[in-house]
């Protein structure tokens, strides 16, 4: 049998600026195709219109290339896929799993005292208040999914992740999560699910910090019937007190040390080789 092509991509979002944790991330994604004379892709995740910044489009693009960690094939951004997406979420409605949901964030609050509900890695689930609702569809609204209906139909879930071997998720940890959003084309789990099978993902290597969302990217290929990729869920950065490296605080933005003329190769090569900043440290996976 013919074993299929390595292809990781890396996919920030242009809503702030790269940081060093960043450039492990795409390193990670980067090494690993490479190594298997695979390809390493760039994607964009800007769809959302209220976040995304032009300028942090351009500044990540620069400091991919100040890093030498320049993608295999031309960039790809979300904001050009929208289409895949609506027809992704049609198929999903055709399957009767979609609600709309008119609810506002203190909706969702004052319904949760009345009835409380499961919390899961994201805070509270959802507390179904919209499920069997008559929604006006004049007034904004998103789609959910019935997430108790999808499992149902998807059966058990399960994935195979390179470091934590295989992987048995409890599916309901997120409930009721929205798909297509109220201001903004599709959610990122919807988007980024669709993608990676687009773009023939077949290892998709991202950070510890998105392990748990892994079961809702699941739930959507078996409901939209795409190939399942396997995982790589690498360990984080963290700065001085434990904390993921996060925009503004301890690690400077890339672009500021790329403008400062510092090396950007041997920052990558000392990466690759665990030589951190002082106060810089990587998770145990
Ligand atoms: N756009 C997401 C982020 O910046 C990453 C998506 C992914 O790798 O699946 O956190
Ligand atoms: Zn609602």
């Amino acid at each position: 049998s013919v074993a299929t092509p390595v292809r990781t991509r890396f996919a920030p979002s242009p809503n702030g600026a790269l940081h060093l944790g960043h450039a492990f991330s795409a390193l990670c994604a980067r090494d690993f195709a490479h190594a298997q004379r695979g390809k390493f892709l760039l994607r964009i995740e800007d769809i959302d219109g209220t976040r995304s910044r032009p300028e942090h489009v351009q500044a990540i693009v620069a400091d991919l290339e100040w890093l030498e960690l320049v993608p295999d094939e031309p960039v790809r951004y979300q904001s050009e896929n929208v289409e895949r997406y609506r027809h992704a979420l049609d198929r999903l409605n055709a399957l009767g799993l979609l609600y709309r949901c008119t609810c506002t964030r203190s909706d969702i609050l004052a319904a949760q005292v009345l009835k409380p509900v499961p919390h899961g890695p994201d805070g509270p689930h959802y507390p179904g208040t919209c499920r069997n609702r008559d929604i006006d569809p004049t007034k904004p609204f998103c789609w959910r999914i019935n997430m108790a209906e999808a499992l149902a139909m998807s059966g058990p879930i399960q994935w195979t992740d390179l470091v934590a071997g295989t992987f048995f998720a409890d599916a309901m940890q997120f409930g009721d999560v929205v798909l297509w959003r109220k201001d903004a084309p599709a959610s990122y789990h919807l988007a980024a699910t669709v993608d990676d099978a687009a773009d023939r993902i077949s290892h998709v290597v991202r950070g510890l910090d998105l392990f748990a969302y892994t079961a809702i990217h699941r739930i959507l290929q078996q409901l939209l019937d795409l190939p399942e990729p396997l995982y790589w869920h690498h360990p984080l950065l963290l700065d001085d007190k434990g904390q993921k490296l996060a925009k503004s605080k301890s690690s400077p933005p890339l672009s500021a040390l790329r403008l400062a003329g510092q090396d950007g190769p041997l920052l990558i090569d000392n990466l690759r080789q665990g030589v951190l900043p002082l106060g810089i440290s990587l998770s145990s996976a």
